[in-house]
């Protein structure tokens, strides 16, 4: 039972580990959540670090070696994991490049064997490609598999924390940049306490909670003026476009410039919506009482009690701003893209927007990589899942790196949801203030 039972962790590796001697380069996906995967790494004794934050090098080293049909997320990781290579004194066989995989409908299960076959093309077969799965029994993590899984749930979840809290004091700080840092120290914060926290899993959770309570202390000194007149955006799509800020050419950002919150989705949702279908499948299998359901039960209710945890110190920091359930969020997306035939992230983007609406947010964007068919599938639905829900606007934007009207469509936007603001059906749960420093 691989997610629990461990509860003492070596924080050293045996010289014949497949990672010993190696440094693990771990791709930028969310802000913050590279660097904390990292910490979880470096905490299990192997030297790990996110890739070099992403430029137009990458985008040069992506275009390189793809031909154009690949998704743009494929294009990004390829140029970050290159752009490693030409770091001065890479060699190539003290090198793993982390890349995630998953089964399913959609391209990003080839992401790992075409990041191998690239690598080889530029003289780096000697990279090891590090893409743990269940299928193969998480092979290449060997004997840290268990502390690595949860761990780096709990890394998810706090650099999360940390984001949510970003988010929604960025807007209103009344000095630019202070959230921003704040962020920053936070950030380290966690790193700090995840790589140097105890062998004793519960040890471990009572370090990241001390330090989620410090970082939730530092957000609150920050002097912010709460308007209630600021658009509140719910940002949803395709998790690494969505989430990656090179990517989307800093959306958030840029949609904050505009005077808007965005409240964004972020990477556990995903976790749980796996979790969810794992069991589906199970059920479906007649599989209800078996070995893997009790372990995926259980998985689940570990996740939870973790997440609760780390949780637990910004509960009245996220009044208003509560994520709902995944399996509310799949309800919602029944009408429309019903679970039983539809798969991924279109389900949760379509089921999220309609959330986000009852919620009381101005307005739902879409962020999608060009040619995503999960992107695609979804704009396809929201014209009738707005009229569904008092006309709430709901726009797509598509990112291939060549985004040149922007700015422009954002504004319209911005104009589209604050006429919204003044005539939806549905309100906003109040957002408890805090005084101006
Ligand atoms: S979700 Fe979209 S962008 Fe991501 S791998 Fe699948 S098709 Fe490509």
């Amino acid at each position: 039972m691989r997610f629990f039972d461990h509860r003492h962790v070596s924080r050293s590796i045996s010289a014949g580990h497949p990672l010993a001697g190696k440094t693990v380069y771990i791709p930028t996906m969310a802000e913050g959540s590279s660097e904390a995967f990292a910490a979880v790494f470096r905490w299990l004794g192997i030297d790990a670090q996110p890739t070099p934050p992403s430029d137009e090098r990458t985008r040069e080293l992506g275009a390189k070696y793809t031909s154009g049909d690949e998704c743009y997320p494929a294009k990004v990781t390829v140029g970050d994991f290159l752009r490693v290579t030409e770091l001065p004194g890479f060699r190539p066989t003290r090198a793993a490049f982390f890349m995630p995989t998953a089964e399913g409908p959609c391209r990003f299960g080839q992401y790992a064997p075409f990041l191998k076959k690239v690598l080889r093309q530029a003289g780096y077969s000697d990279v090891q490609i590090l893409s743990p799965s269940s299928k193969e029994g998480y092979a290449d993590l060997g004997d840290i598999t268990n502390a690595f899984l949860r761990a780096g749930w709990r890394a998810l979840v706090a650099a999360d924390c940390l984001h949510r809290m970003l988010l929604k004091t960025r807007p209103y700080e009344t000095t630019p940049g202070t959230a921003d840092r704040v962020f920053q120290v936070s950030l380290r914060d966690l790193c700090e306490s995840l790589e140097t926290s105890c062998a004793d899993m519960d040890c471990q959770l009572l370090a990241l909670v001390e330090s989620a309570i410090r970082s939730r202390e530092r957000f609150r000194r920050v002097p912010v003026r709460y308007d209630s007149s600021t658009p509140l955006i719910g940002v949803v799509g395709e998790i690494f476009c969505r989430l990656n800020t090179f990517s989307n050419e800093d959306l958030v950002r840029k949609l904050e410039s505009y005077g808007a919150e965005c409240s964004l989705s972020h990477i556990t949702e995903w976790v749980a919506y796996t979790n969810t279908e794992q069991e589906r499948k199970l059920r479906l299998r007649g599989r209800v009482i078996s070995l893997d359901m009790l372990k995926a039960r259980l998985r689940s209710y570990i996740q939870h009690s973790d997440e609760h945890a780390l949780m637990a110190p910004f509960y009245e920091d996220f009044a208003g701003y509560e994520e709902p359930e995944v399996e509310k969020v799949i309800e919602l997306a029944w009408p429309y893209l019903p679970v039983c035939g539809a798969l991924g992230e279109m389900v949760l983007s379509v089921g999220k927007a309609a959330c986000h609406a009852l919620q009381g947010a101005d307005g739902v964007i879409d962020i999608s990589p060009f040619t995503c068919m999960n992107g695609i599938v979804s704009e396809a639905i929201y014209p009738k899942l707005s009229k569904d829900y008092g006309g709430i606007p709901i726009r797509n934007f598509y990112f291939d790196g060549t985004q040149s009207d922007l700015d422009r469509d954002l504004g319209i936007y911005l104009e589209l949801a604050r006429s919204y603001h003044d005539k939806k059906p549905y309100s906003r749960k109040p957002v408890p203030l805090q005084p101006v420093g």
